[in-house]
């Protein structure tokens, strides 16, 4: 059984999650349960980055002890990924024990290298990006243009990994593996960034003056492992290193590490860096995806645009936020999010156009056919359609273009429908034409068994809901688990049954009430 590692970002517990975190998480379940579907062994992992300056700092102003911090953190996150239905195999936390281990795995690997040094450094550390800015990006009053912080000066001896040692070999990775960095436009930013003579080694520990809450360097108490080096190493702890070498070599490389653009250069340069030096395999891709504004503008606890995303979901259900969020803007890009194009956009695809089709489908099943699917195959042409449709659609989910996915599923829902509005299987069987009737409506549940599995990642508690009105007896996720032991995935992608029994139970998406404005 081919196997799927997928990564997120592991989030900073200095604040609670937003909807950008939100943005991330959606989008990374959305691709482990499509690869589920096709029936590969999926290992979908996402968590916490619970060290650092900043941490200590919020924990010492809400008065805890900063592991209880994150240990509330924690459930604040795991709350938020459970309503929106996160179905993630694991929960990386950078405090567990193992993770030291880990972390300090690596250390002593760079280290038994000759890639590991002591210098003093002295640079301008802003802590809101936890690394060093110069002086040349600062903005026009001396701050940070990503945190409109002022950056300390700090000097300090720092252990150093020897980075420069392997910007050719970076280098010719990514000019080798083009896919090994998407999109397009953060590959040729990194390849810039790896020409520019400025980017040298860089520090890999923080002064226990500095930071003391931390993972410890080994063979040194003066030291603690400063937070890049931390943080990239959950990726590989989460899959048993150094220890479960049989976990290890089943599922590293990752397939995919799902990150937001701003931290590319920490993925795509530092961690293959690190990797290469510690003799581990490098990630078969890289993946910076664009941020999510609200309402027109960025995400801040200043602004107070944070929009809580579990507050959403139970507003709007939590299929009507993931599809929003995926189909509002290209996954490669920025794009706006608003509650507005939320209701239109869930009000016209999934009440409109695809409830439109299940109801009408299922009724006139009903009325003409017992409830039952009827005995007719498929013609040509469909078979063809909807043949370009799976492909289709997997071409775009590979590219993480969900969007685009979404826009071909939702065209063939709607050229269904305009089917039937030609066909008038209503009046074909009035006609006594009973067979050309039943062609038509065993052509419109075929869509519908077809489009439900495609829409299962993205809205996987309607799909279970259609799934069951077309009358199959297990669920999706039954089904799933069930090829598991098997390894195959036929069963979903068969195609429907003659003789199966439809269940028209009601809509499955009620249309979103738009609110009234007040003057
Ligand atoms: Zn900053």
């Amino acid at each position: 059984m081919e196997k799927y590692y997928i990564t997120t970002a592991i989030d900073y517990v200095n604040a609670k999650p937003h909807v950008g975190h939100a943005y991330e998480k959606i989008a990374a379940d959305v691709l482990a349960r499509f690869y589920r579907l096709l029936g590969r062994k999926v290992f979908f992992v996402t968590g916490l980055d619970e060290h650092g300056s900043k941490i200590e700092k919020a924990a010492k102003q809400a008065g805890i002890e900063p592991q209880k911090f994150c240990d509330q953190m924690a459930e604040e996150f795991k709350s938020a990924w459970h309503s929106l239905d996160i179905s993630y195999d694991y929960f990386i936390r950078t405090t567990e024990k193992r993770h030291y281990k880990a972390s300090q795995e690596v250390f002593s690997r760079l280290q038994a290298k000759g890639d590991i040094y002591k210098s003093s450094y002295t640079g301008l550390y802003c802590e809101g990006c936890e690394d060093f800015v110069r002086e040349r990006d600062l903005d026009e009053n001396g701050n940070c243009p990503a945190h409109k912080t002022k950056p300390k000066e700090v000097s300090e001896e720092n252990y150093f990994f020897k980075l420069t040692k392997y910007k050719a070999d970076i280098k010719k990775w990514l000019l080798d593996n083009p896919n090994a960095l998407r999109p397009e436009s953060r590959f040729k930013q990194v390849l810039n960034q790896l020409d520019d003579p400025e980017l040298g080694d860089f520090s890999v520990t923080r002064s226990r003056a500095s930071l003391n809450w931390g993972v410890p360097v080994p063979g040194d108490d003066n030291q603690v492992i400063y937070v890049w080096l931390d943080a990239l190493t959950n990726y590989i702890t989460a899959v048993g290193f150094p220890d479960d070498t049989k976990t290890m070599d089943q599922y590293w490389p990752a397939d995919l590490h799902l990150i937001g653009k701003d931290i590319t250069k920490f993925h795509a340069i530092y961690w293959p860096a690190m990797l290469i030096s510690a003799d581990l395999a490098l990630p078969k891709q890289v993946y910076g995806h664009g941020f999510i504004t609200v309402e027109g503008q960025k995400i801040s606890k200043s602004l107070g645009n944070v929009i809580d995303p579990m507050a959403l979901a139970a507003e709007y259900s939590p299929d009507a936020v993931r599809f929003a969020l995926l189909s509002c803007t290209p996954f490669d890009q920025d794009g706006d999010f608003s509650k507005e194009e939320l209701i239109r956009k869930v009000n016209a695809d999934l009440a409109n156009n695809l409830g439109n089709l299940l109801n009408r489908t299922l009724t006139l099943v009903q009325k003409n056919c017992n409830g039952t699917v009827p005995n007719v195959s498929l013609d040509k042409d469909w078979t063809d359609q909807l043949g370009t449709l799976r492909a289709n659609f997997a071409t775009h989910m590979s590219r993480l273009e969900f969007a685009k996915a979404l826009e071909v599923t939702f065209l063939m829902v709607d050229s269904t429908n305009k089917y039937i509005n030609d066909k008038k299987p209503w009046a074909l069987f009035k006609e006594g034409k009973q067979a050309d009737g039943e062609a038509v409506l065993y052509t419109s549940l075929e869509v519908l068994r077809l489009v439900t599995v495609l829409l299962y990642p993205f809205i996987p508690n309607i799909a279970e809901g259609i799934w069951s009105q077309l009358g199959f007896e297990k669920t999706i996720a039954e089904i799933i688990k069930a090829q598991d032991s098997i390894g195959s995935h036929d069963t979903l992608f068969d195609t429907i049954k003659t003789g199966q029994l439809t269940k028209l139970t009601g809509p499955v998406f009620k249309r979103i009430e738009e609110p009234v404005l007040s003057s």
